[in-house]
């Protein structure tokens, strides 16, 4: 039987359509929630997503700005404009689209966001209280994963969770939500031996890698819940998942596609901190 889909991006619609009600409130209050992005460099793929991330904004009423800098723009100069943000009132979430220009230290530059404000949840004091299960910003990507996977009806306590890919953003930052959930958690990357025999275990599958059609029917347990992360553009222009859809669609029970995901759940999460870091500012 073919898998059920799940529909990123209605259940992130539904998500948005909460929020704005959130933001009325907050409005009435003489607060309206506010978003700034910094893009440093003119990456074509980060242009797309942070324009997506204001037209979101839009569309349940927070402000948006966004602060395009050079490709070869000081560390100084983006570490003022952090600072100049993390003290704007009118500004409740800071984020600063990756990848950054190369000479840049991104490590330096994360952790110069305000924590209250770090609405992608990048500074190490959010992923160090998301560690020890304490209150803070949880990144949107993986947080909205664990949204996908209660709405496809999938309880992971108990169950073997395996994610493809072990970055700071997305892999370590899940596992962890997961383990909270009561998941029995086995994290995957390049150095993996046999991937595909320890796929294959996983009743609940996560690819977060950025290589089109990595995952195929083989590596998956018949009824285990997947879930795509990956973005590719492949040659023809169009957009690709890390999971041979086609193929595991058939044997998964459910599955995330690619568009209509991850990726609208992932700016829908990021709003929500950004509506939550409103309220926190004048609780
Ligand atoms: P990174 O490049 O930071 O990490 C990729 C991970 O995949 C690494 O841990 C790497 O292993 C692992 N990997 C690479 N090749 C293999 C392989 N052959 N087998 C197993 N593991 C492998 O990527 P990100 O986490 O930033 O992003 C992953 C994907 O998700 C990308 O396509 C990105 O565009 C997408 N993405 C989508 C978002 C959304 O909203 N939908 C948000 C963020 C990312 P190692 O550590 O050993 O190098």
């Amino acid at each position: 039987m073919a898998a059920k889909i799940i529909d990123g991006k209605s259940l992130a619609a539904q998500l948005r359509h909460s929020l704005k009600t959130a933001v009325a409130a907050l409005v009435a209050r003489g607060v309206r929630p506010g978003l700034a992005a910094i893009l440093a460099g003119d990456d074509p793929a980060s242009r797309v997503y942070v324009r997506n991330k204001a037209r979101a904004c839009d569309d349940t009423g927070v402000h948006s700005e966004i602060h395009e800098l050079p490709e070869n723009v000081s560390e100084r100069t983006l570490l003022e404009r952090i600072a100049r943000l993390n003290a704007d009132r009118a500004v409740h979430g800071v984020l600063v689209q990756l990848p950054l220009p190369r000479h840049l230290d991104a490590h330096r530059v994360l952790d110069a966001v305000s924590p209250a404000k770090d609405v992608d949840g990048f500074h190490a004091a959010n992923l160090g209280a998301l560690v020890q299960g304490r209150p803070g910003f949880v990144p949107g990507t993986p947080a909205g994963v664990m949204r996908l996977i209660e709405h496809a009806g999938v309880d992971v306590a108990g169950r073997q969770a395996v994610i493809v890919g072990r970055s700071n953003i997305v892999g370590k930052p899940l596992a962890l939500l997961l383990l909270q959930k009561d998941a029995t958690v086995t994290i995957c990357h390049s150095r993996t031996r046999d991937l595909a025999a320890v796929a294959r275990q996983a009743d609940v599958l996560i690819a977060a890698v950025g290589r089109p059609r990595l995952i195929t029917a083989s590596m998956v347990k018949p009824g285990a819940c997947v879930i795509d992360v990956g973005i590719n553009r492949l040659a023809d222009g169009k957009l690709a998942g890390d999971v041979d859809f086609d193929a595991v669609k058939e044997i998964a029970g459910s599955i995330t596609p690619v568009p209509g995901g991850v990726g609208p759940m992932t700016i829908a999460m990021l709003i929500a901190n950004t509506v939550r870091a409103a309220e926190l500012s004048i609780e």
